[in-house]
C-alpha cells in the first residue's frame, strides 16, 4: 500500500511539472495515475452496494439520486445540478412460465419492460417456433391465430457488440409482429450470448394499432428445449406476467463540473446512466460508466490547473426505457452551441481498444500526441470519426453536438447485460482502471484544446 501511494505522489509531481510544458505530457501522467487510481472501483461498488438495482419509478432510483449529489459533492465537483423530468415507469410483478405438455418443465423466463401482464390466470395455448425474427415477419396474417409466437434466433457474439442490434429487434418489435399475425402472446430466445439459463430482459415497444400481447424472453437453454420439442410435435406453454405501471414518474438527470481555467462556458458532456433494470445490480450496465467518467474527471480536477474548458459528467436517470436524452436536450437547448463534444460510456467495464472521434479530429494538430499517449494501454485512434456517443447524448448529436466513442471489448458484455448476471463481481479492477486512463488522457488533451469540432467537419 504504501509503495503505491508513493507511485500516487510521484505521478501526481510529474503532472504538475508537465502541464506547463505539453498537454500530452500530462495527459500522459493522467493516464499513469488512473492505472492505479482507486476512484472507480469505490464508486461501482458504492453504487450498487448501498443503492441496488434502479429501475426508473422506484425508491431505489431516489436514493440514487441523493447517492449522486453526494458522490459529486465528496469527490470535489461543483455546479452540482439535479434536473428533474417525468416520464412512464413500468414496474415488474410475479411472472412465471411453464411447459404443460408434452411434459411439465418450468421455463426460465422475465418479462421484457413495458410488457402488458397476462390476465391473472395466465395464457395457456399451443407454441409456434420461428428460428429467425425474419421467419416470423414472413408467416402470413392470421397464420398465428391463438398460438404463442416463440422466436429463437441466436445472437452473435461480437467484440464490438454488433450482434446487438441485429437480434435486438425482435425483442423490441417482436410482440407487434406477431399480434398482427394472430398470437396471443411472444416468447424469444434472450439476447443474449450466455450459455445460463438466466433471462434477459430489456425495452420493447408496441406499434400503434395492433392487440398489445404479453411478451417475455427465455433463457437460452429454455428456447432451445423448445425448439427441438417443438420439431417433434404440439408443445402447449403456459405464461404470466404481471406488472403496473404510472403515466407520470419523476426521473432525474444529475452532474457536477469540473470547471475550466479559461474558457469556463465551453463545455465538454459526458458520463453515464445511473437507472438500470431491475435485475442484478447494474453493475456493468452501467454502474460501470458512471464510475468510469467520474474518476476520470475527477483525476482531472485534481491536477494544480485545470484544463481550459469545463468537464460536466452527467449521471443520465431514464436511458434503460428512455428519456434522459430527450429531457437533458430540453434543459440544455441554450447551452447547445456552446457544448464542445459530447460522449458516454455504456458498454461495461471491458478495455477499451479504440477511440473515436468527431470527423476530421484524429489528424488535428491540437490532438497530436494523443495516439503516443494511447498506445502503452493499447488503444487505436481510430480514422473513422464516431457515430454515435451513446444513447443519452443522441437529443445533443441531433441538436448539432460533435461525438466521440470510446470503443470496449464487449465480447462478455452480452453474458451479463440485463439479466441477474450483472453484479459487481463481474466487474475487472485492472480493465475499469485502464477505461479511465483512456477518458482521463482524451478528455484532458480536448479539454485543454481549442479545438473546433464543428468547424473541423464543416471543412470537409
Ligand atoms: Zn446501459
Amino acid at each position: 500500500m504504501r509503495i503505491s501511494l508513493l507511485a500516487l505522489a510521484a505521478s501526481l509531481a510529474l503532472s504538475s511539472a508537465a502541464f506547463a510544458a505539453d498537454p500530452a505530457a500530462t495527459a500522459a501522467a493522467l493516464r499513469e495515475k488512473a492505472l492505479t487510481d482507486p476512484t472507480a472501483w469505490t464508486v461501482v461498488e458504492d453504487l450498487t452496494t448501498t443503492v441496488g438495482p434502479r429501475p426508473v419509478g422506484s425508491p431505489a432510483m431516489t436514493r440514487a439520486k441523493d447517492w449522486a449529489v453526494k458522490t459529486f459533492t465528496d469527490l470535489g465537483f461543483t455546479d452540482i445540478k439535479v434536473e428533474e423530468f417525468s416520464k412512464p415507469s413500468w414496474t415488474r410483478g410475479a411472472e412465471s412460465a411453464s411447459i404443460v405438455g408434452p411434459y411439465p418443465f418450468k421455463l426460465s423466463i422475465i418479462g421484457l419492460g413495458e410488457t402488458v401482464p397476462t390476465p391473472a390466470k395466465g395464457i395457456e395455448a399451443e407454441i409456434v417456433v420461428f428460428k429467425t425474427y425474419a421467419a416470423l415477419l414472413a408467416a402470413p396474417v392470421g397464420s398465428l391465430t391463438g398460438k404463442i409466437a416463440v422466436v429463437t434466433q441466436p445472437m452473435v457474439r461480437a467484440q464490438d457488440g454488433a450482434g446487438y442490434g441485429v437480434a435486438g429487434v425482435m425483442r423490441r418489435n417482436g410482440a407487434s409482429e406477431a399480434a398482427k399475425r394472430g398470437a396471443v402472446a411472444l416468447l424469444i430466445r434472450s439476447i443474449s450470448t450466455s450459455d445460463s439459463r438466466l433471462a434477459h430482459t430489456g425495452i420493447m415497444r408496441y406499434a400503434a394499432d395492433v392487440p398489445k400481447i404479453p411478451a417475455a424472453a427465455l433463457g437460452v437453454p429454455d428456447a432451445e428445449l423448445l425448439e427441438r420439442l417443438a420439431a417433434r410435435g404440439p408443445v402447449r406453454v403456459k405464461l404470466s406476467l404481471a406488472s403496473t405501471t404510472s403515466a407520470k414518474t419523476v426521473a432525474w438527470n444529475i452532474s457536477g463540473e469540473i470547471k475550466g481555467s479559461a474558457k469556463p462556458e465551453e463545455v465538454i458532456v459526458i458520463g453515464g446512466h445511473l437507472d438500470s433494470w431491475d435485475v442484478g445490480t447494474g453493475a456493468v450496465d452501467d454502474a460501470s460508466g458512471i464510475a468510469i467518467t467520474t474518476a476520470a474527471a475527477k483525476l482531472i480536477g485534481d491536477l494544480p490547473t485545470h484544463p481550459r474548458r469545463t468537464l460536466r459528467v452527467v449521471m443520465w436517470g431514464s436511458e434503460e426505457s428512455g428519456g434522459s436524452s430527450e429531457a437533458y436536450l430540453a434543459a440544455h437547448k441554450d447551452e447547445v452551441p456552446n457544448i464542445v463534444l459530447a460522449g458516454e460510456s455504456d458498454f461495461g467495464a471491458g478495455r477499451v481498444y479504440s477511440v473515436m472521434l468527431p470527423q476530421g479530429a484524429a489528424a488535428a494538430p491540437q490532438l497530436k500526441g494523443l495516439a503516443d499517449v494511447m498506445t502503452p494501454i493499447s488503444v487505436l485512434i481510430s480514422r473513422d470519426p464516431a457515430r454515435s456517443g451513446g444513447a443519452d447524448t443522441e437529443g445533443l448529436q441531433q441538436a448539432g453536438v460533435p461525438v466521440l466513442s470510446l470503443r470496449q471489448d464487449g465480447t462478455r458484455y452480452f453474458d451479463l447485460h440485463h439479466s441477474e448476471d450483472d453484479t459487481l463481481d463481474k466487474v475487472v479492477p485492472a480493465e475499469l482502471n485502464q477505461n479511465v486512463a483512456a477518458w482521463a488522457a482524451v478528455l484532458y488533451m480536448i479539454a485543454d484544446s481549442d479545438i473546433d469540432f464543428r468547424a473541423l467537419k464543416d471543412a470537409k
